[in-house]
C-alpha cells in the first residue's frame, strides 16, 4: 500500500468514527496491526512518513500499532522503529521445526532468536508459535523457552494456506492440537513464572473462570451495531473476522473507494452479520459455557479453522478445551477469587470510553 492509500484509508475511518463518537459521546481507539507477509521488508521511513500521516489525521483519537514480523531483519533502524515507532510488537518463532528458512533454504532460526534477545532487552514482546506436525510433540520444550525467555505467546496450529505445497505432511489432526492445547494449560498451571497461558488459552481460561464463579461473560455483539474488527487486503478490500479473507465476494466493499458507512450498510455485510449469527446458533445455544462465552470463539473463527463433525454442523474448538480448564482449575485453585492468576485472567479491555 502506498503512503497515499494509506492516509486515504485513515481519512475513509476517521470520518466514520469522528461521526459515531459524536452520536453517542464515546471515543472509539483504534489499533492498526500491519501483519502478513513481512512488514518489517518495508523501508522503516515507510512507517515513519505513515505514523505521521495518522498523528495529521487522526489528531487526539487513541490509536496504537502493533507489527508481527519474522524478525530476520533487526538492524539499528528495524530496532529504533520497534522501540520507538510501533506499540506492540510481535514474532513469529516456531522454536522446533526448522520450518523458517532463508532464501537459500537455511534455518533461519538461531538468527530470530538472537534478535529477539536483543529486542526482548529494550521493550516487551510476545511471540507466535504455529504448531505443526514437525513441533507438535515438543510442547513442554515451546514452553520452557518462552517461560524461561518471560516472553508470552500465541499458540496457532497450522492452516490450509490454499497454497498447493505449502502444508502438505505438515499439518496436524484436531486432537492432536486439543492434546498439545491441554499440554500447554497444565504447563500454565504448573509454573509460577509465566503469568498468563499462551493464548488462545488466556481467553479460554477467562471464560472458565467466570463459570466457575457464576459471572457473566461479554454479551455476543451484534455486528450491526459494533463491528470491532476489520481485515483490510493490501488492495483495499475488507473482510469481516471469520468470513472468507481474500474470496471477493465475501468483501464488504474497499476502504480506498468506498466510505466505511456505505461498507456496513452494504448486502455482503448483512450476509457476514447473519452467517456469524448462524454459527453462534448452531453451536452456542446448547453449549453450558454460554453466559460465561457469549459466543464470539465461533462467531469470529475462520472457516478453515472451524471443524465439522460428521453432520457438517460446526464445531467450536474453543468448548473442549474450556470444559478442559474448568476441570484442572477447579481442582488446582480451589480459592478461585483471590488467585491471582485468575484476577489477571478477568481482566477486560474494551476499545470504546466515554469521551
Ligand atoms: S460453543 Fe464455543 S463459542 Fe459458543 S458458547 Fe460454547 S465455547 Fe463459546
Amino acid at each position: 500500500m502506498s503512503r497515499a492509500q494509506l492516509a486515504t484509508i485513515y481519512r475513509n475511518l476517521e470520518e466514520y468514527y469522528a461521526r459515531r463518537d459524536a452520536e453517542d459521546g464515546m471515543v472509539t481507539s483504534l489499533e492498526l496491526v500491519w501483519h502478513g507477509g513481512e512488514p518489517l521488508m518495508q523501508p522503516p521511513q515507510y512507517f515513519w512518513d505513515t505514523f505521521a500521516d495518522q498523528d495529521e489525521i487522526f489528531g487526539e483519537r487513541p490509536r496504537r500499532n502493533a507489527v508481527q514480523t519474522n524478525l530476520m531483519l533487526l538492524d539499528e533502524e528495524r530496532m529504533r522503529l520497534l522501540v520507538d515507532g510501533f506499540d506492540k510488537v510481535g514474532v513469529s518463532l516456531d522454536v522446533i521445526g526448522g520450518l523458517r528458512v532463508n532464501i537459500a533454504g537455511r534455518d533461519s532460526q538461531s538468527k530470530v532468536i538472537d534478535n529477539l534477545r536483543r529486542l526482548r532487552a529494550a521493550r516487551q514482546v510476545g511471540c507466535i508459535t504455529v504448531l505443526t506436525a514437525r513441533n507438535v510433540s515438543a510442547v513442554e520444550e515451546i514452553f520452557r523457552f518462552f517461560e524461561q525467555l518471560d516472553v508470552g505467546f500465541r499458540v496457532l496450529p497450522l492452516f490450509d494456506t490454499d497454497e498447493k505445497g505449502q502444508t502438505s505432511g505438515l499439518d496436524i489432526t484436531q486432537q492432536e492440537e486439543l492434546a498439545a492445547l491441554a499440554q500447554f494449560a497444565d504447563l500454565w498451571l504448573g509454573s509460577d513464572q509465566m503469568e498468563r497461558p499462551p493464548a488462545p488459552l488466556d481467553e479460554y481460561a477467562a471464560v472458565a473462570v467466570r463459570h466457575l464463579v457464576g459471572n457473566s461473560g461479554p454479551v455476543y455483539r451484534d455486528r450491526r451495531e459494533w463491528l470491532p474488527l476489520i481485515l483490510v487486503n493490501t488492495d483495499g478490500e475488507c473482510y469481516t473476522y471469520g468470513e472468507n479473507y481474500g474470496e471477493t465476494d465475501w468483501s464488504i466493499g474497499n476502504l480506498m473507494t468506498t466510505s466505511l458507512s456505505e461498507m456496513l450498510a452494504g448486502q455482503t455485510f448483512e450476509r457476514c452479520a447473519s452467517a456469524a449469527e448462524r454459527r453462534v446458533a448452531l453451536n452456542c445455544l446448547t453449549c453450558p459455557f454460554f453466559k460465561a462465552c457469549g459466543g464470539t470463539f465461533i462467531a469470529e473463527t475462520e472457516q478453515r479453522e472451524r471443524d465439522h463433525d460428521t453432520q457438517e454442523a460446526m464445531t467450536c474448538m474453543a468448548r473442549p478445551m474450556i470444559e478442559h480448564l474448568t476441570g484442572r482449575l477447579r481442582t488446582v485453585m480451589p480459592d478461585l477469587v483471590r488467585d491471582r492468576r485468575a484476577r489477571t485472567l478477568a481482566a477486560v479491555t474494551t476499545d470504546r470510553q466515554p469521551a
